[in-house]
C-alpha cells in the first residue's frame, strides 16, 4: 500500500469545502455522477473509433444507499482509471483545480448563486463525507483494480484491490452531519432534480411495476415484477432532431418537464444552433392564467444535459424567462459570477440569437397560418408586448406581426390597423386617434357612442397595455392612443369644426357651483362644452393622461401613483336643451333636485353611483311619478 500527502498549495481545503458551500451541499451527487457520466461516454467514443474493443455490455450508473454502512455509493462502467492515472487525475489535477475553485469562491461574493451551480468536482464529495473510496479498473487491457481513500485531510492511500469489472465504484462514508443523505426520498429527489435527462441511464432502487403476461392456460394476466428503477430520460426531446419530433412529443415533453402542470403549452420553438456557439433546447409559450400572472424562472438550463439552475436572468433576455422549457449549452461559462455572466460578450451573442429564433418562429406562424395565429394571439399577446417593451431588437421584429384586436374580435396588424382607421380616426393635428376600450362591459354606453359615429374601437385589456400604448405612441409620432371615456365622444377626436355654445359664460359661472356641490371636489372638475343638442345632457369623462399614469404605475413603477384617487371630468353639454332650462327654473328646492338628478345618472352611467347615494336616487325617481 501506498500512502502519500496531497501537495497543498494554499491551506487544507477539506474544512474549507465543508463549510463554505453550505446551502449547496447537495451538488456532490450532481459531480459524482456527472464524472461516471463522462467515464462512461469516453468508452461509447473509444469504441465507437475502435480503440476499445471489448463488449461494453450494459452501462447503466448505480447510486446505492447503505444506511447500516452509512454509505452512498455510485458506480459506473465507464473507463475506470489505471493506479497512475488515480494519482494523476485525482491526488493532482483534481486536487488543485478544487483548490483553485475554493480560493475564488472564497473571495468571489459567497451569496453568488451561480457560482456554486458549478466547478468542484470530484471533492465535492467531502461536503458531505468524512471519508471516500475510489475503487476503479482501467479499461485498459491487463489492469488491476485500485482503491484510493481519503478521510478528508490531505493524506491518502491508493492500494491494489482486486476488481471483477471495468470501471469506477465511489463510495462514501456519509458524516454525522450530513445524515439526511441516507434517506431514500433525499436523493431521489436529488436525482430527479439533477440527473432526469442525463444521456446514461441512472439506476437507483428497484420500484414495482405491472406487466401483463400469460398464464398456464394462456390467459394474460397482470402480474407485478420488481424492476430496477430508471431515473432518467436519456433522449430528451430537445437532443433530438425536430424534423423527427410531433407535435405531440412536444407535449408529452412538457408534461415531463412539468409533471405539476395541467395545461398544455400553446406552442413551441426548437431551438438548434451549433455555430458561433452550440446551443439546443426547446422553449414553450404557456398559457397565461385567467389573471394574468405569469411564473417565472420556469426555464430550466442544462449543460450537456446536466441540469444547472432555473434562474436563468441575465442569461435570456428578461421577457423570455417568462417562457417554459430548456436550454442546453456547453458554451454558457457558468463557474463565473452572475455580474460577469450579464456582461460576458458570448452569453450576450446567445441571447440575442434567442431572442431572434423566437421572432423567427412567430412570424413563421403568422405568415404561413394567420388564422392559427389570430387563435393564439390573446394568449400569447402579453409575451409579445412585453417584448416589445422591453426588448428593442424584438420590437424591431414583433412590429410586423403584433396584432391589435377591435371590440368586434377581428385582428388587425399595426401597419394594417392604421389604414383601416385613417379614413374617419384622424384628427386636426394629422394624428391617428385609436380609440381603445379596457372594459367592453364598463365602458358600453362609451363604445357604443363612439361606433355610432363610425369609429373603430379597440379592446386592450391586459395589464401591460397601458404601458404598451405608451410605447406605441412614442415609436409611431403620427399615432395616439385614447380610451373612450377620455372625453365626451364628439371631442374624442378633434376636428376643425367648433359648435357655438348656446350658454353664456355668466350662465356657466352660475351653474358650476350649482354642479360643484354635488361631487367630490377632489376627484370631479366640472367643464363645458358645446355638443349636439342630441347628446346626453352631462357625462363623465376620465382623462386620458392621469388615468394611464395611473394604470402604468399599477404593474410597476412610479408606485406613489397608485394610491392617487382616480380624477374625472362632469362633462356638462351646454347646448342641451335640459341644461338651459335648468338655468330658467326658479323653485330652487326643485332646481337642486333636478341637477342632482342628472348628475346622478351621469355616474350612473359611469358606474360610479353606490351605496346610499345609489339608494337615494332610486328613491328620487320613483317620487318623480
Ligand atoms: P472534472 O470532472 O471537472 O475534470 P473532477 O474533479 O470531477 O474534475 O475529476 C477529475 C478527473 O478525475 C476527471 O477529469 C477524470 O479524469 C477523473 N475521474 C473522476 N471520476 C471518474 C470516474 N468515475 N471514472 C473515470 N475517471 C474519473
Amino acid at each position: 500500500m501506498q500512502k502519500g500527502k496531497i501537495n497543498v498549495q494554499t491551506e487544507n481545503i477539506f474544512p474549507i469545502i465543508k463549510k463554505f458551500l453550505y446551502s449547496d451541499h447537495e451538488i456532490f451527487l450532481r459531480e459524482l455522477i456527472s464524472n461516471a457520466v463522462d467515464a462512461t461516454q469516453k468508452l461509447k467514443t473509444l469504441a465507437s473509433r475502435g480503440d476499445f474493443k471489448g463488449e461494453l455490455g450494459d452501462l447503466a450508473i448505480e447510486v446505492k444507499l447503505d444506511k447500516k454502512a452509512k454509505t452512498i455509493s455510485i458506480s459506473d462502467k465507464g473507463i475506470g482509471m489505471t493506479a497512475e492515472e488515480v494519482d494523476r487525475f485525482i491526488n493532482q489535477i483534481a486536487f488543485s483545480s478544487a483548490e483553485e475553485w475554493v480560493s475564488k469562491y472564497k473571495t468571489e461574493s459567497e451569496a453568488n448563486p451561480i457560482i456554486g451551480h458549478f466547478g468542484l468536482g470530484f471533492y465535492s464529495s467531502f461536503m458531505v463525507a468524512s471519508k471516500v473510496d475510489l475503487h476503479t479498473k482501467s479499461y485498459k487491457k491487463n489492469s488491476k483494480g485500485v482503491q484510493w481513500s481519503c478521510d478528508g485531510t490531505p493524506e491518502f492511500s491508493l492500494e491494489e484491490k482486486p476488481k471483477k469489472n471495468r470501471g469506477t465504484e465511489v463510495v462514501l462514508h456519509v458524516a454525522d452531519d450530513s445524515l439526511e443523505f441516507l434517506e431514500e426520498s433525499r436523493i431521489l429527489g436529488l436525482l430527479n432534480k439533477y440527473c432526469k435527462f442525463l444521456p446514461v441511464e441512472i439506476i437507483f432502487g428497484t420500484e414495482k411495476l405491472t406487466e401483463k403476461k400469460q398464464d398456464d392456460k394462456g390467459e394474460e394476466k397482470d402480474v407485478t415484477v420488481e424492476k430496477p428503477r430508471i431515473i432518467n430520460n436519456t433522449k430528451p426531446a430537445w437532443t433530438q432532431k425536430p424534423a423527427e419530433l410531433k407535435d405531440e412529443d412536444y407535449k408529452s415533453f412538457y408534461r415531463e418537464l412539468y409533471p405539476m402542470s395541467f395545461d398544455e403549452p400553446l406552442f413551441n420553438i426548437h431551438l438548434n444552433v451549433d455555430y458561433p456557439f452550440t446551443l439546443t433546447g426547446i422553449l414553450y409559450f404557456p398559457k397565461v392564467k385567467q389573471n394574468f400572472e405569469v411564473q417565472r424562472d420556469k426555464i430550466q438550463l442544462y449543460c450537456n444535459q446536466v441540469f444547472v439552475t432555473d434562474s436563468v436572468e441575465g442569461i435570456v433576455p428578461d421577457f423570455l424567462t417568462l417562457l417554459h422549457g430548456v436550454i442546453d449549452s456547453p458554451d454558457i461559462p457558468l463557474n463565473v459570477s452572475r455580474s460577469f455572466l450579464q456582461s460576458d460578450a458570448n452569453v450576450k451573442k446567445i441571447s440575442g440569437h434567442i431572442t431572434k429564433k423566437v421572432a423567427d418562429k412567430l412570424e413563421e406562424i403568422f405568415k404561413n397560418n394567420r388564422e392559427d395565429f389570430e387563435k393564439k394571439w390573446d394568449d400569447i399577446k402579453i409575451f409579445i408586448e412585453y417584448g416589445m417593451i422591453s426588448d428593442e431588437k424584438f420590437r424591431e421584429r414583433a412590429k410586423k406581426f403584433c396584432l391589435l384586436k377591435n371590440t368586434e374580435e377581428k385582428y388587425f396588424t399595426l401597419d394594417e390597423y392604421k389604414e383601416h382607421i385613417k379614413g374617419q380616426q384622424t384628427d386636426k393635428d394629422k394624428k391617428l386617434v385609436h380609440l381603445y376600450a379596457t372594459d367592453k362591459d364598463g365602458q358600453h354606453a362609451f363604445i357604443e357612442a363612439a361606433k355610432d359615429k363610425g369609429y373603430d374601437v379597440l379592446l386592450l385589456d391586459t395589464p401591460i397595455d397601458s404601458h404598451f400604448v405608451n410605447m406605441l405612441e412614442s415609436e409611431h409620432e403620427d399615432v395616439t392612443f385614447k380610451r373612450v371615456d377620455a372625453e365626451v365622444v364628439d371631442k374624442l377626436i378633434a376636428k376643425e369644426d367648433e359648435m357655438p355654445s348656446k350658454l353664456s359664460d355668466e350662465q356657466k359661472d352660475k351653474l358650476k357651483p350649482l354642479l360643484q356641490k354635488h361631487l367630490d371636489q377632489q376627484q370631479f372638475q366640472v367643464t363645458f362644452e358645446n355638443l349636439s343638442e342630441s347628446d346626453h345632457p352631462m357625462v363623465i369623462t376620465q382623462p386620458e393622461f392621469m388615468r394611464r399614469m395611473k394604470d402604468m404605475s399599477a404593474v410597476g413603477g412610479m408606485s406613489y401613483m397608485g394610491n392617487l384617487p382616480d380624477s374625472y371630468m362632469l362633462v356638462v353639454n351646454s347646448n342641451h336643451r335640459l341644461i338651459g332650462k335648468l338655468l330658467g327654473e326658479e323653485n330652487a328646492e326643485l332646481q337642486e333636485k333636478q341637477i342632482k338628478q342628472l348628475v346622478d345618472l351621469a355616474l350612473l352611467a359611469k358606474n360610479l353611483l353606490k351605496g346610499e347615494q345609489l339608494t337615494r336616487f332610486v328613491q328620487r325617481s320613483v317620487d318623480l311619478f
